[in-house]
């Protein structure tokens, strides 16, 4: 029995990893790598494995950066079946047509800027490769056992990150050997609003772990709501916007939910707010079908009464691209919810292209920016920034917001990994330098036994 580690390997994306139990091979996660885009287009369209030779995968939630190349997966000859909750399935199927729209999109824009008699980009997959990948999903239920591979037991536990996320835990046999295995895939935190807390595995031999904010601590859930309605309040009082780029799945259902809250509780006046993210929008009636999944303070303040967390009456669903464009010419003060959540693609450049430059407006950024982006300048102070192709000051507030993380913090990790109990190894996974080495500093203090954090390719034997 072994593990190999190709995905996330000291860096936050693309997980992937390979079990080999009695000469099958189950894939864990099969994720997008995210990056520079000649490095996204290498790592992402070759396989460091012949996907021929996986038997079956178990993926542990929706974000690309864990899904992101099944269809590629599949398109390459894997035809095994592919494990994840119920809720999963269908919020991987929405995310995996928006990536395959903005492959083809953003592959378009760049092809007509090629010199001529370049080579034309393609698209790692199109909207035509989602659906044939979609038929190999098998969706579960949490606390549901299922045999993946013959000799191999798996269970999911609630990883409290997005809805539908799950910790997963491996029982594999082989020649009479069993070996109980933990993956956490993205473990979440307590107290976010929505989703119930990560529950706990316990009692494996192994662990792979994640490690995002291994170096961080988050400030609590709570200031979020008082974070916002300041921001929002003053934004309002000097007559202006507030745009906030978010992520489709949980970040801006989250959102929807705290504005919701506060107009109820009158913290904030009653103003409009546009969403204007399809994606955002079909992510969310995916929430409303699992009800049972939302956490007790959501089922008591919202559901019990009959009301949709995601729905109020100063709500509005922004759908085309037309009316997306009409939002340049309100006056009034409004909050606008946009994607992509790092301001690279999408709609959200658009809004703030017209708003960046004026005093009045707020920019609320609650997501994680990676570097180069654009809401990562904003994030760092940028004095003037280009926007489709405009150079603009940056005049508007920018307010951070790092209340709202649905990752484990340093003291979640610490916690989580001490109570699975004593461990032969633990993988660390899932983060970057120096997250890794301040969280394996603590680990190394809690005495938790051997820490190995593998680089990509690395294999260990179970
Ligand atoms: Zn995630």
């Amino acid at each position: 029995m072994k593990i190999e580690f190709f995905g996330a390997c000291q860096t936050v994306t693309g997980s992937q990893y390979v079990i080999t139990v009695g000469g099958k091979k189950l894939l864990l996660d099969c994720g997008f790598w995210q990056g520079r885009r000649k490095d996204m287009e290498k790592i992402n369209r070759e396989f460091p494995f012949d996907p021929k030779s996986i038997d079956a995968m178990i993926l542990s939630h929706a974000h690309i950066d864990h899904s992101g190349n099944i269809p590629n997966l599949v398109k390459q000859g894997f035809a095994g079946k592919i494990y994840c909750t119920e809720a999963t399935k269908q919020i991987t199927q929405l995310m995996l047509e928006d990536s395959a729209r903005v492959q083809v999109y953003d592959v378009e824009y760049l092809n007509k800027k090629l010199s001529a008699g370049a080579e034309l980009l393609e698209p790692i997959y199109t909207l035509e490769d989602v659906a044939p990948a979609m038929k190999y999903f098998v969706g579960l239920n949490y606390h549901q056992e299922f045999e993946p591979l013959a000799g191999v037991k798996a269970y999911f536990r609630d990883a409290g990150h997005v809805l539908g996320s799950a910790l997963t835990t491996l029982e594999l046999v082989e020649n009479g050997q069993i070996i109980r295995l933990g993956f956490t895939g993205d473990l979440g935190r307590k107290f976010l609003p929505i989703l119930r807390d990560p529950e706990q595995i316990r009692a494996v031999d192994y662990l792979v772990a994640e490690s995002t904010y291994g170096d961080r601590l988050h400030d609590t859930v709570a200031t979020s709501y008082l974070d916002l309605a300041k921001a929002i309040n003053e934004t309002y009082a000097r007559g202006g916007k507030v745009i906030i780029p978010s992520f489709a799945l949980e970040r801006a259902q989250e959102l929807l939910y705290i504005i919701h809250e506060l107009i109820n509780q009158k913290a904030i006046p009653p103003l409009f707010v546009y969403l204007d993210s399809p994606l955002t929008e079909r992510v969310s009636e995916v929430f409303s079908e699992y009800p049972e999944l939302l956490d007790e303070e959501t089922q008591k303040t919202f559901l019990e009464r009959g009301k949709d967390p995601f729905i109020f009456t100063t709500l509005r669903f922004v759908e085309t691209p037309e009316e997306s464009k009409k939002l340049n010419n309100i006056k009034q003060p409004c909050i606008i919810i946009s994607a992509s959540g790092m301001c690279e693609f999408g709609r959200i450049r658009h809004h703030l292209k017209n708003s960046i430059a004026d005093k009045n407006n707020t920019v609320v950024i609650v997501g994680f920016m990676a570097e180069n982006t654009l809401g990562r300048k904003l994030l760092d102070g940028a004095k003037e920034v280009n926007i489709l192709n405009e150079t603009l000051p940056v005049k508007a507030k920018i307010v951070v917001l790092n209340s709202l993380s649905a990752h484990a913090d340093q003291y979640d990790l610490v916690k989580f990994i001490q109570n699975v109990g004593k461990l032969k190894k633990l993988f660390l996974v899932h983060g970057e330098a120096q997250a890794m080495t301040a969280l394996t500093e603590k680990l190394i203090d809690a005495q938790i036994g051997e820490i190995v954090v593998p680089e990509k390719g690395y294999s260990s034997n179970l």
